[in-house]
């Protein structure tokens, strides 16, 4: 006891409290499940592609990887013209894009609107898509997009129990990781005629805020709604390279976020905007 009291000498009570401050950041922070690895840096940008526009395969991959920018795919066999091959990829153009080093990801087998179907047919959607890229050596899709922004609770479940690590919905606003859930995340979709709207989200990019563009053909002959005309594609390219824009895939996220974590403490909220 003597020898107890000795060692813990009115000096050495700062330090011995400063070592077991220490040790609980040690112990608690990394068990705190901690949503971000390391924050976002200002001007990150995802950029993903619906519908497996053949223009994907042809304009917009060569010009993406002549400026090292990341993207994700999210393909489909879109009914009723997937075979012809004007209009849409095919699948070893798809393949393609995988060994480019972009993300291929889940858009359902026909761009079903998921929203309405039962949780059978949701996993047939999804598992066909799955199949073909197991098939072909394409990366095995963690990220899924709602056809149509179409959803429901019954989606949410499969694509939780498929163990997807994400989804992206719409709405118009900025990803915060912080706040929405890894299966809910915002993005802004681009047409022929909302270049200043695109512009006005990429300048929201910032304080651990990600900007998330839904792109579909370059140019979209097939649906000319979501037309988004090359000369202006190209028009945002240039400003993302030359203002040094971090243009991401949804899989490189992951550098930054625990999507896993991000699944298991935040809310659902459906209430919040969420289609285009
Ligand atoms: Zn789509």
């Amino acid at each position: 006891m003597e020898q107890f009291r000795s060692i813990l000498s009115a000096k050495e009570i700062p330090f011995l409290k400063a070592c077991a401050f220490l040790l609980f950041l040690l112990i608690y922070l990394p068990v705190n499940g901690q949503i971000l690895k390391k924050p976002i840096p200002d001007k990150t940008v995802v950029l993903t592609f619906d519908d497996g526009v053949a223009s994907h395969y042809s304009n917009v991959a060569p010009l993406l990887k002549e400026r090292g920018f990341g993207a994700t795919f999210f393909v489909c066999e879109f009914p009723p013209n997937f075979i012809d091959s004007t209009k849409y990829m095919n699948w070893r153009q798809m393949q393609q894009l995988d060994r480019m080093g972009f993300e291929v990801a889940n858009h359902t087998h026909n761009h079903a609107a998921v929203g309405k179907l039962s949780e059978e047919e949701i996993i047939r959607e999804i598992a066909y898509i799955e199949d073909k890229c197991d098939s072909l050596g394409i990366t095995a899709p963690i990220s899924f997009a709602y056809p149509g922004y179409s959803m429901s609770e019954t989606v949410l479940q499969t694509l939780d129990k498929k163990d997807y690590l994400l989804a992206r919905a719409g709405g118009k606003r900025a990803y915060n990781p912080l706040e929405d859930h890894p299966y809910l995340i915002p993005s802004w979709a681009t047409d022929s005629e909302n270049e200043a709207e695109t512009m006005k989200a990429l300048s929201q990019a910032k304080d651990g805020q990600i900007v998330v563009l839904t792109i579909h053909g370059v140019p979209d002959m097939e649906h000319p709604w979501v037309n988004t005309p090359p000369e202006m594609f190209l028009r945002y390219l240039d400003y993302l390279s030359n203002n040094e824009y971090h243009v991401l895939s949804f899989e490189q996220l992951a550098v930054y976020i625990d999507f896993k974590k991000a699944r298991n403490q935040l809310n659902i909220d459906l209430d919040k905007p969420l289609r285009n």
